[in-house]
């Protein structure tokens, strides 16, 4: 996308929580329906807005119970399972299987993942991805960030 049309769509975006935003009309509410759509009945998608499935083998990382971005806790039991959810699998043990099985992306696994941006909750990230608007991180972390990958 050419960086004039990114940058006036990207100041165009209104930032303020899906509650109190006007509704999503047009090409962004189709876009919204398509997304929430495929990746519900897929992926079991929550629709955080700032979607990271390629660097996780495909598991959704916001169905663990603790919404972790960067790995399982320390509470994994011995055969996979979470520890707050027993009946199902630990979302970061699927993610390392089918990290393993993805002919592309396999050592995005190993990326450390910017805090949330809750802001973008029940927004299209493929709106997000194509403005930009994913790419926010409060400042601590892009110093961090500057500092972990040179
Ligand atoms: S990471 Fe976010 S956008 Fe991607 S599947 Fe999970 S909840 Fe949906």
């Amino acid at each position: 996308m050419p960086a004039a049309i990114r940058r006036r769509s990207t100041t165009r975006l209104d930032r303020r929580p899906p509650a109190t935003a006007p509704p999503v009309r047009g090409v962004r509410r189709a876009l919204l329906v398509v997304e929430r759509a495929s990746k519900e009945a897929l992926f079991d998608c929550r629709m955080c807005g700032q979607c990271i499935l390629h660097s996780t083998g495909l598991s959704c990382p916001m169905r663990c119970p603790k919404n972790l971005r960067n790995g399982p806790c320390g509470g994994v039991l011995q055969d996979g399972r979470c520890e707050v959810l027993p009946d199902r699998p630990c979302v970061w043990v699927r993610a390392w299987e089918g990290s393993r099985r993805l002919p592309l992306w396999r050592d995005h696994l190993l990326h450390i993942q910017k805090p949330v941006d809750w802001r973008l909750q029940e927004t299209s990230s493929w709106e997000n991805l194509l403005t930009r608007r994913d790419a926010y991180a409060p400042p601590g972390w892009a110093a961090y960030e500057g500092r972990a990958r040179p």
